[in-house]
């Protein structure tokens, strides 16, 4: 029951914003002052805390890591409090600098920052065009960025606001490669000795760009993670090549290890389930990607036939997109790129679908999410507790000196640290001294690979 002391801080909250929303001349996509503003709910202005407005949004570009990384800054009304979240699009940064610079920050300027929620649907009607990867990182960048202000003045890391934690740490999963099996199997090796206890192994055959075969002599060459340059594939060898790799890492390295493998899509429909029924028993921790989103309709016949644990989502950004596959229990694990999603607000929802579904959470986590986006990762990893995997990157010192707070890695463990927000931190000075290249070596050959014959091949 509402007392009446709490009723009037309602009222008053409301006449607020509804003063806010007229005066706010300066800001596009306000409304004109003769138009009566609608009801809405009220801000932190109803609460306990001084209230907020938001007065600049922009995107920042900087590549410590030679990889171009989009951070979203939002700056508030109250002195030094600001929110910082990820909306990396490597392969269109610039696009999205646009979007948040032209479009939303006028938007949003004058909001309470408080009201994550309501200014999520709001930026996402606001293009009535919507869920296009531009627009998702622009919009996910600002949704992050107001977690991280509602931590810092809750005085709680964000993963408190989403529940508290249900584990000390998240898991992650490290990038084995290398050209033969035996390669694969002295870096998995490798990582096996540092603490992970779960590894990804991607293998190269000579003379095709296999995804993330790292630089082996005929496998795919870029940067660390792997990413393919121009080249050919031979989708036959690879397929033949798979099941081969996973019997030698079995024999080799025995059952304790978690071993996961990304198909990235490069297959046709059918021999992505083979390959499944292949590697059926070798006990894959799972198997991404074997088929692209356009051919999602495939799952069904891929559940009918083996028991390959399947993860999917990383090129998602439409709800269609998963909540068929979650609800009608057709993968195992949802690997969407927060950025590309909505951001925390979306992530908290795919994640609170999928427990009751048994699906658990493997976010997204390359070298093209920033420290910020991996910081946001971490917080729903700690609080969801149907998390699967963690992606991770380990970031170089330039990297970890522009995002001081950059998630700790130990014993195969990110850990959080415990600062209200993410926890992380931004220092522009230093972004600055390294700009974006319109050129990296991490992403120029995106949309040059091809098959055989020439034909053009997805990613
Ligand atoms: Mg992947």
């Amino acid at each position: 029951m509402m007392d009446r002391r709490h009723f009037l801080g309602r009222a008053a909250g409301w006449s607020g914003v509804a003063g806010l929303l007229l005066g706010g001349a300066g800001a596009r996509g306000a409304l004109r002052a003769e138009e009566p503003a609608p009801a809405r709910p009220a801000g932190s202005s109803a609460g306990s805390l001084p209230p907020l407005k938001i007065t600049k949004v922009r995107a920042i570009l900087t590549a410590p890591q030679n990889i171009r990384l989009v951070i979203v800054k939002v700056e508030t009304s109250e002195p030094g409090l600001y929110g910082l979240g990820c909306a990396t699009f490597t392969q269109r940064a610039r696009a999205v600098v646009t979007a948040v610079d032209q479009y939303l920050a006028p938007f949003l300027a004058g909001k309470d920052p408080d009201d994550i929620e309501d200014t999520w649907q709001a930026m996402y009607q606001s293009s009535y065009w919507r869920n296009g990867p531009v627009l998702m990182n622009a919009l996910s960048g600002v949704d992050t960025a107001l977690w991280d202000i509602k931590g810092k003045r809750a005085g709680m890391p964000v993963y408190q606001l989403l529940g508290g934690k249900c584990r000390v740490g998240a898991p992650i999963y490290r990038h084995a490669s290398g050209s033969t099996p035996e390669e694969v199997t002295e870096s998995a090796r490798r990582y096996m000795a540092e603490g992970a206890r779960f590894v990804r192994v991607q293998m190269g055959d000579r003379g095709s760009a296999t995804y993330g075969a790292g630089s082996g002599a005929g496998a795919s060459r870029g940067g660390g993670d792997g990413r393919a340059q121009a080249s050919t594939f031979d989708a036959a060898a690879y397929r033949r090549s798979v099941p081969k790799l996973f019997e030698h890492l079995r024999k080799e390295l025995g059952d304790e290890v978690e071993l996961l493998h990304d198909v990235h899509e490069r297959l046709p429909p059918i021999d992505g389930i083979g390959l499944a029924k292949d590697v059926e028993a070798y006990r894959l921790f799972f198997l991404e990607d074997p088929f692209a989103p356009e051919d999602i309709g495939y799952f069904r016949h891929l559940r009918s036939q083996c028991s390959t644990p399947i993860a999917m989502g990383e090129l998602f950004n439409n709800p269609n997109e998963w909540v068929g596959l979650i609800s009608e229990r057709l993968i195992d694990f949802i690997r969407c790129h927060l950025s590309q999603v909505g951001g925390i607000s979306v992530g908290r929802k795919i994640a609170a679908l999928c427990d009751f579904f048994r699906v658990r959470t493997a976010w997204h986590g390359p070298g093209d999410t920033s420290p910020i986006g991996h910081a946001a990762n971490l917080h729903l990893d700690l609080a969801t507790w149907n998390f699967g995997v963690q992606e991770a990157v380990i970031w170089n010192d330039a990297a970890r000196e522009v995002f001081p707070g950059t998630p700790e890695v130990k014993d195969g463990l990110m850990l959080a640290n415990d600062r209200p927000g993410l926890g992380i931190d931004l220092r522009e000075d230093l972004a600055a001294k390294y700009p974006i290249r319109d050129d990296p070596p991490f992403d120029l050959n995106w949309g040059r690979l091809r098959g055989k014959d020439g034909t053009i091949l997805r990613p």
